[in-house]
């Protein structure tokens, strides 16, 4: 292999521009180099179906369950929302309203806090990032039980932190004992993802509440992405202590994961410092637009987690009936352990059904992760698979 990449470059030729691209030798090196954190760091590890799930021919149905994204469009409300917004004489020349102003007073209704407890952000990632951003410093200590949402361990390690993972006895148990036993007066951050993907564990409020009182120097970043599915939240702890942040997202059962919207809420303290670094027009137009109006059709939102309910129901009376070992959780996945987890996964994508493998994770060895959808998805999803289970 030689050592140049090479660049695509359009060159004018006297005052003429050539047609034919010349090309022009790049050296594959920068001298350049990332901060020190950012140099060790190995990148999020971002596998997705997308791109097979596009070559396949128009028409063809398939499954994507590997992300734990809504299985249906949006709310109708919410693409006529963006509709009209589009169409409207504002359209998108404008920057965004700045700080989602609209959407966090639809937000105050939805979590019962007041705006100043609010943040909106560029998805709940730019909330998990931010915070980071805003209170660790290199070789700061972070506690976060593994196995865990991944992207903030990202973050933090960017950051230059020390991370702790505590591992419990089973991933399907929240690991309190051993969380308490890494914790240290000194930690910054504890990061609980509630339910907890991609086990499902939930920490009740009651035990969210003693750490916050046990720690009072740590920040408890609590992860609620899939909040809506359990329906259990720690959000009002916001109004008892002043060290706890809960991040949220429209993008699992809300369906708006192309949009990037999410929020975090806490302390109004925390709520500034926050804001310190925080970009105000990080939020685009249409999702704002699209996240209030999702919130004005919480009828529709209850409908899909109905249907999600009851297709976990289905899939479990699948797997009752065959040798592999699962766990349902409360979010709106599925892990299942199976013996022959490459050739499984293999013969699933054969079949138009995305899964994500979760072999490499503590605890979770030949499992894999599976999104759970609508009641009639799911007999679609089961009729294919009674052929590999
Ligand atoms: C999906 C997910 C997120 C990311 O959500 P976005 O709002 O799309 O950035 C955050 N945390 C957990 C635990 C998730 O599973």
């Amino acid at each position: 292999m030689s050592n140049v990449n090479y660049g695509l470059r359009l060159e004018s030729s006297g005052d003429s521009v050539s047609a034919e691209p010349r090309l022009r030798e790049v050296s594959d090196r920068s001298p350049v180099s990332p901060s020190s954190s950012v140099q060790d760091l190995t990148p999020y590890e971002a596998v997705t179906s997308q791109a097979a799930i596009r070559a396949k021919p128009d028409g063809e149905t398939v499954f994507k369950l590997d992300w734990n994204e809504s299985t249906v469009p949006a709310s109708p409300k919410v693409r006529e929302a963006i509709a009209a917004h589009i169409a409207g004489d504002r359209g998108l020349n404008w920057y965004p309203q700045l700080g989602s102003e609209e959407l966090i007073e639809a937000l105050t209704d939805y979590t019962g806090l007041s705006s100043e407890n609010l943040l909106v952000t560029n998805g709940s990632d730019d909330a998990l990032h931010l915070i980071c951003d805003t209170f660790l410093e290199p070789g700061d200590h972070v506690v976060a039980p593994a196995p865990t949402y991944n992207h903030f361990i990202t973050f933090a390690q960017s950051c230059g932190a020390d991370i702790d993972k505590p591992v419990g006895e089973s991933p399907f148990d929240k690991s309190l004992d051993a969380i308490r036993d890494a914790l240290r007066p000194s930690t910054r951050i504890l990061y609980l993802v509630s339910p907890n993907n991609p086990t499902g564990v939930i920490y009740p409020p009651e035990d969210v509440d003693a750490l916050c009182r046990s720690n009072p120097e740590t920040l408890v970043l609590l992860d609620e992405a899939y909040y809506e599915f359990a329906q259990e939240t720690g959000i009002d702890l916001v109004e008892k202590h002043p060290n706890i942040v809960v991040t949220r997202t429209f993008s699992k059962a809300f369906g708006l994961a192309g949009l990037r919207v999410g929020y975090l809420s806490g302390h109004p303290e925390l709520v500034d410092a926050l804001s310190r670094i925080y970009n105000p027009k990080s939020v685009n137009t249409l999702g704002q637009v699209g996240a209030k109006a999702a919130l004005e059709d919480l009828e529709y939102l209850n409908k899909y987690l109905e249907e999600v309910e009851a297709a976990k129901d289905v899939m479990a009376d699948f797997l009752d009936g065959t040798s592999a070992d699962y766990h349902m959780t409360p979010a709106n996945f599925v892990v299942v352990r199976v013996s022959q987890l490459q050739e499984t996964l293999t013969e699933l994508e054969e079949r138009g059904i995305y899964v994500r493998d979760r072999s490499d994770y503590p605890g979770l060895d030949n499992c894999l992760r599976m999104t759970i959808g609508t009641v009639d998805q799911t007999q679609k999803v089961i009729e294919r698979m009674s052929s590999v289970f």
